[in-house]
C-alpha cells in the first residue's frame, strides 16, 4: 500500500498547485459504510461533510450498489441517441416530486455546473436576454458560464463572465460584512431588501431580464439561508417583469434542510425551474434540470446534449438512491437529527468566544468562527477542522471568509453518532 505520504508527493507532482487538500498531514479515504469512512491507515471517522454535501444516503448503501452493479454489467453506455428506461423513470419521478407544477421537462448532465449552465441557457433562449440577476456571495460552478454569475471573487479567476450579470445583496443576520443586517424576525428587512432589487432592476439592467438564479441557503457561501420572505419579495419582483426564478438545489434537494424535501419549499414560491446534482446520483456523477415546460423546449430548432447526461449508471444509481431517501423518509430523520445537533451546538457556542453564529437547518449547519471584533477567522475553522479529525470526526469548511465549519452529514445518521460528534465538537473548540 502506498502511504498517503508518498502519494502526496506523487499528487503534488502531477495535479495543480491550487487543488486544496483538507488538513496537513494527508488523508485518503479507502472505503465507508453509511455514515463512516475509513481512511488507508484504517483510521474511522463520523463522515460529517459526505463528500462535499453529495453522498445523501450514506457510503455502500446494498440497494445502490446492487442497481450499479447490476446496470455495469448489463451496458455502461449507449449515449443520448438511443432509449434509456432509467433515464425516463427518473425524469417521471423528479417531476413527480419537483415544487414545480404544470409539464414539466427534465435535461440530465453529468454535475451541478452543466445543470446551471443548462438552466441559464434555457432561460437566456426562452427569454432572447443574456442578462441574469444572482447573489453576492453565491456559489453556481466551475464552468465558464457559472463561475461568471458567481457571487464571490475567490471562485472567480477571472472578472469576465459569459453572462451580464448583476448582483444582488440578500439579507442576513450574520457576522459577515458582506451582507446587509438582517434582524431576525424582521420581515420588514427583508421587505425593504426586495424592494432594493426592484430598484436595481430598474437602474443597473435593461429591465429585460432572463432569469435570476439562487441558492436556497448559500452552501460554498457558508450555509447561509436567504430569509424566505426576501425569496417571496424577490419572486413577486420578478412576477412584475417576467423574469425566471431559477433555483440552484444542487445543495438543498432531497430533505437535505429538513422541514422540506426541497430548499425553495421554506418559502412557498414556486420557482420556474431547478439544479440538481450532488445528492441526486449519492456520488455518482449525475445533474438535472427541471423546468417547465415551455421554458425547457425552447431550445426547439438547436442542437444540444451532453454525451454522459442521463447515461445508465448514472440514472441506475440516482433512481436507487431517491427510493432510499424516499422509503426511509430521510428528510424526516434530517428534521430530528439536525434540530437535536443544532440545540448542542448552539449550547456549545454560548461558552465559546470562538463561535459568532451557529446556523443553518436540517442536516446543513454552520459554525462562523470569530476573532475578538466578531471577524472572520479563518485560522481557527482550519483547527477546528484539525482537532475534528483528531477525534474522529470530519467536517467541512467555506464561507466568503473561509471561516465557516460546514456540517452536513449523511441524512441517515443516528441521533446517537450526532451525539458522538457533539461531543467532539465540544472538545475540539475548547
Ligand atoms: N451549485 C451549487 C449550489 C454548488 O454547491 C455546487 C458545487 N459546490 C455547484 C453548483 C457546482 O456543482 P459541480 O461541482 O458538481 O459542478
Amino acid at each position: 500500500m502506498t502511504s498517503p505520504e508518498e502519494l502526496l508527493k506523487r499528487h503534488k507532482a502531477v495535479m495543480p498547485g491550487w487543488i486544496s487538500l483538507y488538513y496537513d498531514e494527508p488523508m485518503e479515504i479507502s472505503h465507508g459504510e453509511g455514515f463512516k469512512v475509513w481512511d488507508s491507515e484504517g483510521n474511522e471517522y463520523l463522515d460529517f461533510f459526505g463528500g462535499i454535501v453529495t453522498t445523501i444516503s450514506g457510503h455502500n448503501i446494498p440497494e445502490i450498489v446492487e442497481a450499479v452493479r447490476e446496470q455495469a454489467g448489463k451496458v455502461m453506455h449507449s449515449s443520448t441517441l438511443y432509449l434509456i428506461e432509467n433515464q425516463v423513470k427518473l425524469a417521471e419521478k423528479l417531476i413527480e416530486l419537483s415544487p414545480i407544477s404544470g409539464d414539466q421537462k427534465v435535461f440530465f448532465v453529468s454535475s451541478g455546473s452543466e445543470a446551471n449552465e443548462a438552466a441559464l441557457l434555457f432561460a437566456t433562449q426562452h427569454r432572447r436576454s443574456s442578462e441574469v440577476l444572482a447573489m453576492r456571495g453565491s456559489y453556481h460552478g466551475g464552468s465558464f458560464g457559472t463561475m461568471g454569475i458567481t457571487g464571490q471573487s475567490t471562485w472567480r479567476p477571472t472578472s469576465r463572465s459569459a453572462l451580464d450579470v448583476t448582483y444582488a445583496m440578500p439579507p442576513h443576520h450574520s457576522y459577515s460584512s458582506l451582507y446587509g443586517r438582517y434582524e431576525k424576525d424582521d420581515p420588514e428587512f427583508a421587505k425593504a431588501c426586495a424592494d432594493d432589487l426592484r430598484n436595481l432592476i430598474r437602474t443597473a439592467t435593461t429591465g429585460h431580464v432572463a432569469a435570476l438564479i439562487a441558492e436556497p441557503v448559500q452552501g460554498v457561501g457558508g450555509f447561509i439561508e436567504l430569509p424566505p420572505e426576501y425569496i417571496r419579495g424577490v419572486k413577486e419582483v420578478l412576477d412584475e417583469t417576467g423574469i425566471l426564478y431559477i433555483s440552484d438545489e444542487v445543495q438543498t434537494a432531497f430533505g437535505r434542510t429538513g422541514s422540506h424535501f426541497w430548499g425553495i419549499e421554506e418559502s412557498g414560491i414556486e420557482p420556474d425551474m431547478i439544479t440538481l446534482a450532488k445528492g441526486l446520483g449519492n456520488g455518482l456523477a449525475i445533474g438535472a434540470v427541471v423546468g417547465r415546460a415551455e421554458i425547457v423546449d425552447s431550445m426547439s430548432g438547436k442542437l444540444h446534449l451532453a454525451t454522459f447526461g442521463g447515461n445508465h449508471i448514472s440514472t441506475a444509481g440516482a433512481l436507487a438512491n431517491l427510493n432510499y431517501i424516499l422509503d426511509n423518509d430521510l428528510q424526516k430523520n434530517a428534521d430530528e437529527v439536525g434540530g437535536y445537533l443544532k440545540d448542542r451546538l448552539v449550547n456549545m457556542a454560548k461558552e465559546s468566544p470562538l463561535v459568532g453564529e451557529v446556523r443553518g437547518r436540517g442536516l446543513m449547519l454552520a459554525l462562523e468562527m470569530v476573532g475578538p471584533d466578531g471577524e472572520p477567522n479563518p485560522a481557527a475553522a482550519v483547527r477546528f477542522l484539525q482537532a475534528c479529525r483528531e477525534r474522529g470526526v470530519l467536517v467541512g469548511k467555506g464561507g466568503i471568509g473561509a471561516n465557516a465549519v460546514r456540517i452536513s452529514p449523511p441524512l441517515t445518521i443516528t441521533r446517537e453518532a450526532a451525539e458522538e460528534a457533539a461531543r467532539a465538537f465540544e472538545e475540539a473548540l475548547a
